[in-house]
């Protein structure tokens, strides 16, 4: 879709699309507005395709005495398994316990009893060390007591952003990607009237008219919404991963530790057939409208926790796949140590325009209520409604011998209604996984044909992730991709080749460990 095709007044316009900007209009559109989402680079190309990819209480949160988000996000994190199977899953986790270092197994046993008594479940356990070991091949042995085991939730992120605007579209909600909001207008009473949108690529602008706009931007909110209180300012704080090939590390579960220089929870996640290590907690210095990208320390302070729990594996960053950085959306008042901050959100209101930022990718349907209940007043329009299912697009009746059920599950979690298709114009071939990973060759093609792909990095980073999860990128794939793709993207011989080597050059700018 082009600006030029979009009608002139909207009763509501969401800047911003990443999770918590998809949330506002998917549930702006339930209740009968007529809200258009735009979204300057990609959908979910900003934070909301490079976090952790955990839906999860964070039991971190619990030890900072944050009982509300975490309680929140445990809720959460129970809905969406419930409503969003083959898309939002739960992942055991394993976390060692050492004599000489804290936290210890009884604070760590009464963290996760109060996760426990949250999701109204008992899912945790304490294994002696040789058990432990057993689960946990090659973790560091002196002093090690045992460990538990407990249970969160995992997610591809980009793809949960896309399957809720999907859902929005549903209900009669517009998006557009590559668009941008330049100017938000006002008229002589100093209430918002519209916005004037930009076309990323050709400059083109549009005028909207509307009496309601909400600012989904995360960490660059204060660009549209300067905060209203001098003391409290997004503070950009940068955290990077490492992807790994499923391979190196031998463990079907999840592993949590706390980093022996500063104590912070690090993560080894299986995910999409490989694992993902991290994160980081810095402040970001560079220009946060620039790619962020991971740094050499950040890299040497993730190898030194894996090095200092897992010595036998011998993992060396010469082993990593790719990398990927994001900025939080943190609200910061006292400037504390990077994890010490608040992941809470907050909403600015002011004649027509709210902002809402902050917050996790977790409780992003929090974010769109508090978002909606604060625009109430612009919006007269809007019809109440109840606390409906988060995803209606679930399609039933699939019998499919070519695919597993779990395949089935993972194409109806990442597509809804999609999947049918995805079937449907599949060959036996196309239903074969990309080596390495638990993506099918078919979803690339039905990405490329219905997801509004503007370039081959939306498809291949976010729409699916195999930029992320294979050698060099997928580098060797893009034959292949190309052939598969060709007939459903309007893109000529040239056009492709210089897509691929767009998506090179930014692979290895942004993506690589070199
Ligand atoms: C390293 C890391 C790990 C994390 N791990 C987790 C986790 O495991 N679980 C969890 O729940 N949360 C996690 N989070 C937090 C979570 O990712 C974020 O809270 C969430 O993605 C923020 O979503 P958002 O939509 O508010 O912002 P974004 O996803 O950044 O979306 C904002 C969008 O606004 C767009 N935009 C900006 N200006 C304009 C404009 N003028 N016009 C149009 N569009 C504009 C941007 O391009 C961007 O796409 C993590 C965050 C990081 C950085």
């Amino acid at each position: 879709m082009n600006i030029a095709d979009l009608r002139d007044e909207w009763d509501l316009v969401v800047v911003g699309g990443g999770i918590t900007g998809a949330g506002i209009l998917l549930n702006a559109s339930r209740m009968g507005l007529k809200a258009l989402l735009v979204e300057r680079n990609d959908f979910a190309s900003g934070t909301s395709s490079r976090s952790s990819k955990l839906v999860h209480g964070g039991l971190r949160y619990l030890k900072e005495g944050r009982l509300y988000l975490t309680y929140i996000s445990v809720r959460e994190r129970e809905r969406l398994i419930r409503e969003a199977k083959g898309l939002v899953e739960p992942i055991g986790f394993m976390t060692p316990v050492y004599g000489n270092r804290s936290p210890g197994r009884l604070s760590l046993e009464a963290g996760l009893r109060i996760y426990d008594f949250m999701s109204h479940r008992r899912d945790h356990k304490f294994y002696g060390q040789n058990e432990f070991s057993m689960r946990v091949p090659g973790v560091k042995q002196e002093n090690l007591l045992g460990g538990f085991y407990f249970r969160d939730a995992q997610v591809d992120d980009a793809r949960l952003v896309l399957r809720v605007i999907k859902e929005a579209l549903l209900s009669g909600g517009c998006a557009i990607n590559y668009a941008g909001v330049t100017e938000i207008s006002r008229n002589a009473r100093g209430d918002v009237a519209g916005v004037v949108i930009q076309e990323s690529e050709t400059g083109e602008t549009k005028q909207i008219l509307t009496r309601a706009v909400i600012n989904a931007t995360g960490s660059w909110a204060e660009k549209i919404h300067p905060s209203p209180d001098q003391s409290l300012h997004l503070r950009p704080l940068k955290g990077s991963h490492l992807v790994f090939p499923g391979w190196a590390f031998p463990f079907p579960e999840g592993i949590t530790f706390f980093h022996p220089a500063d104590r912070r929870p690090i993560f080894i996640i299986p995910w999409e057939g490989a694992v993902i290590y991290g994160t980081t907690d810095v402040d970001h210095k560079n220009d946060i409208s620039l790619e962020p990208v991971i740094s050499n320390e950040e890299i040497s302070y993730l190898m030194d926790g894996l090095n200092a729990f897992f010595p036998s594996l011998e993992i060396s960053i010469n082993d990593a796949l790719s990398s990927y950085a994001g900025i939080r959306p943190v609200l910061s008042r006292k400037q504390l140590a990077p994890s010490k901050e608040s992941r809470e959100h907050v909403v600015w209101i002011n004649r027509g325009l709210v902002t809402i930022t902050g917050g996790k990718l977790t409780t992003f349907r929090k974010l769109a209520a508090d978002a909606l209940k604060a625009a109430m007043p612009f919006l007269p329009q809007a019809q109440p409604v109840k606390d409906e299912e988060t995803f209606k697009s679930i399609p039933e009746n699939i019998i499919d011998d070519r695919i597993s059920p779990l395949l089935l599950r993972r194409l109806t979690g990442r597509y809804g209604e999609g999947a049918k298709e995805i079937l449907k114009d599949s060959e036996a071939d196309d239903l074969s996984f990309i080596p390495g990973t638990t993506t099918v060759w078919a979803e690339i093609r039905y990405a490329a044909k219905h997801e509004a792909i503007r370039h081959l990095e939306d498809l291949l980073l976010r729409r699916v992730r195999i930029g992320l999860i294979t050698p060099g990128g997928g580098k060797e794939h893009l034959g292949r991709i190309r052939k598969l793709c060709a007939p459903v993207l309007p893109w000529d011989e040239g056009k492709w080749d210089a897509e691929i080597n767009m998506y090179l050059e930014k692979w290895r700018r942004a993506h690589s460990v070199a």
